[in-house]
């Protein structure tokens, strides 16, 4: 008898925010293959992960949990490959599986990639051009654009895998990762015009301190490496500040364009294949990013523009062509949204929940209305002290608690620990702390509430 569960294609690059995709409105490019996703499949507006970093991100997609459950709370920790993880259910249950391109876990021993039959992974953050990939282990040298490879690497699996079994393909991007170099192709892409400011280029931090301190400013904090020249000598400061935002931003969206393409590859790779209408394909970031909002790059803030995820999601025998999913997940609910469409039980230690029948159209009653979020590495790379907060559909409150508390990766420093709190009706832009202010007490009150019953629910310990 065939196999019919469904084969999983999850596409994922590093640091691309939603607002940098025209499916979610962005104004300063266009992903038609991206969008292609979503318009033959869904949109979810609302996924956010638990902590807005690369490798911690990562951690948690396998794995099932948060950061403090897998290990991975910074840059600076190895996940430990010999706990549970959605790929090594899927292959022990026949499922052929892979994954190609950014792994930024640690490499050798438990580090190393566990539950793929397959893998050729970035060593670190990896190179943009010619770069060296761990294939198997074994370090090898490839010319080329890395993107270009990533998609490489991933069709001729696919095209030597065994038709009779289902897959499970990882397609992991390094782009649009700082240091953000294009390949030859997009080189001059934007090169005739001036990519718009975004709404809050001109914050000022007022009531917000731990934003005021971070060290993520666009020209400031960018190094001759994020922008390949040094600003004209006869600028002024606030004119090399706009120079600075458009070489960075036009860098990236060239990045981004090279994922866009190679998307459409893989897209029409499956029509040729016949293999459109029983593979989900996902398409998704490990975070976002700032894009000269708030005057910044980077992300690691509970901020939208960081903790949002862009991720579609095609798959035609469950999911209604241009739907767009409102309902509020996770990262933590990847893990067991695969092994429900695999048929596989989800294990007790993952802390997420199956939103398969979410992108179906049917949100349970019960459904989460909040999701919890913990950025650990205190100060380190951009002055970004650590916090934790809880987002709900309208607001949002946030404690920056002040201390390393012991993490490898952070700086033990003390900050003076405070809390924030946003309408994010009102204050979409999150510019208005309004934690204390005395017409926000009711909400203020149920906000540290729901903080308190999810650090219970996912077993974390508040700072006191
Ligand atoms: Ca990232």
């Amino acid at each position: 008898m065939p196999d019919s569960r469904p084969n999983i294609l999850f596409i994922m690059s590093d640091d691309h925010a939603a607002h940098a995709i025209s499916t979610y409105g962005s104004v300063i490019n266009e992903t038609p293959n991206i969008d292609r996703i979503a318009s033959e499949g869904a949109r979810f507006d609302n996924v956010f992960c638990g902590n807005a970093i690369c490798a911690p991100s990562r951690a948690t997609i396998l794995a099932g949990t948060h950061s403090h459950v897998n290990g991975v709370l910074t840059l600076s920790d190895r996940f430990d490959g010999s706990q549970v993880t959605f790929p090594k259910l899927m292959q022990a249950a026949g499922y052929q599986t892979a994954i190609f391109g950014k792994w930024h876990l640690g490499h050798g021993g438990e580090a190393d990639p566990t539950g793929f039959d397959a893998w050729s992974v970035l060593p670190g953050q990896g190179d943009y051009h010619d770069p060296t990939f761990f294939v198997q282990g074994e370090e090898q040298r490839f010319d080329g654009y890395v993107t270009d490879l990533i998609t490489d690497f991933s069709l001729d699996w696919l095209e030597h895998r065994d038709p009779d079994r289902p897959f499970m393909l990882m397609t992991h991007h390094k782009a649009p990762h700082r240091p953000w170099e294009p390949d030859d192709k997009h080189a001059a892409m934007y090169d005739d015009i001036d990519i718009p400011l975004p709404e809050t280029w001109d914050d000022d931090y007022a009531t917000r301190p731990a934003a005021e301190a971070a060290l993520m400013r666009v020209g400031r904090d960018m190094t001759f490496t994020d922008l390949k020249a040094e600003p004209p000598a006869h600028l002024s400061d606030e004119e090399a500040r706009h120079w600075a935002y458009q070489r960075y931003i036009k860098d990236y969206l060239r990045c981004v364009a090279a994922v866009d393409d190679n998307i459409g590859r893989m897209l029409d790779w499956l029509d040729a294949n016949d293999l459109a209408d029983n593979t989900i394909v996902i398409y998704t970031s490990d975070q976002g990013f700032f894009l000269g909002d708030h005057g910044w790059y980077d992300k690691r803030f509970m901020y939208e523009e960081s903790l949002r995820m862009p991720f579609v999601m095609r798959y035609p025998r469950e999911v209604a062509p241009g739907s767009v999913v409102d309902a509020m997940v996770s990262n933590i609910d990847f893990a067991p949204t695969f092994l429900d469409h695999a048929g596989l039980d989800v294990p007790g230690v993952m802390q997420g929940v199956s939103f398969r029948e979410v992108a179906g159209g049917q949100v349970p009653e019960e459904w989460q209305d909040s999701i919890y979020y913990r950025y650990w590495m205190h100060l380190e790379h951009h002055g970004v002290a650590a916090h934790y907060g809880v987002r709900t559909a309208t607001h949002k409150l946030i404690y920056y608690y002040g201390e390393a508390l012991g993490t490898t990766g952070s700086i033990d420093r003390d900050t003076e620990p405070y809390w924030e709190l946003f309408d994010l009706q009102a204050d979409p832009n999150e510019l208005n702390n309004i934690h204390g202010g005395p017409e926000v007490s009711g909400v203020q009150a149920e906000l540290h509430a729901e903080l308190d019953r999810l650090m219970v629910h996912y077993g974390d310990t508040p700072v006191a």
